[in-house]
């Protein structure tokens, strides 16, 4: 199965991918996660990418569409994938069906902004493996400040910065909501209520794809 997550950021997109690879049995591939760790590496396209990502800005299509097509290249996604914010821009969404990608569902994840601005606000990230938690006690780490998966301390993205949600979600709004008429013309599209809680978004997801 072959499934694109959509939505703001904060909307829950990373935490609802990390569900559905262990029911769909296939990878996720979010290329915010791909990027931090380019960039935490110092690689080429890790500081191509920096600047756009410190601003709230996208990074380029162009540096998008390499590192997707490699990893979709993969024996990893023989069997199907979660695209996690990914597509971004309508550009994206097509170079994607250029590379002749057949989407099964794109699954949109709703919610206010200003839900967004206090969630990202209470966003806990770990640096090393990823894993989201918050601190306002709906996601809490077992132990304040501690990564659960892998013990490393948590921090605030410095995306997660008020200033930088204001613009990300500015962004959002003018070059990827498009995309949800986009798949919605191809009949793909299935939206959730992002504002649940955790399970029951999963579980609204399960349902809207048939499970
Ligand atoms: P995320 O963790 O998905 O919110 O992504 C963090 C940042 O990485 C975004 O604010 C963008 O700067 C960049 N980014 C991630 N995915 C994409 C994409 N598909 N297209 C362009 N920029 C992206």
């Amino acid at each position: 199965m072959k499934i694109i997550l959509l939505g703001p950021p904060g909307a829950g997109k990373g935490t609802q991918a990390a569900k559905l690879i262990d029911l769909l049995k296939v990878p996720a591939l979010s290329t915010g996660d791909m990027l931090r760790a380019a960039v935490k590496a110092g690689t080429k396209i890790g500081l191509e990418a920096k600047s756009f990502m410190d601003s709230g800005a996208l990074v380029p299509d162009d540096v998008i569409m390499g590192i997707v097509g490699e990893y979709l290249k993969g024996e990893q996604c023989a069997n199907g994938y979660i695209l996690d914010g990914m597509p971004r821009t309508l550009s994206q969404a097509e170079s994607l069906e250029k590379l002749g990608v057949k989407i099964d569902a794109a699954l949109s994840l709703e919610i206010a902004d200003s839900e967004i601005e206090a969630r990202m606000s209470n966003r806990r990230c770990c640096p090393v493996c990823g894993a989201v938690f918050t601190a306002d006690g709906t996601n809490p780490p077992v132990k304040e400040g501690v990564c659960d998966k892998c013990g490393a301390g948590l921090i605030i993205r410095d995306d997660d910065k008020p200033e930088t949600v204001h613009n990300r979600l500015a962004v959002y709004h003018a070059q990827t909501e498009p995309l949800i008429a986009f798949y919605k013309e191809r009949g793909l599209l299935k939206t959730v209520d992002a504002t649940l809680s955790i399970d029951a978004v999963e579980s609204a997801l399960k349902k809207a794809l048939g499970l």
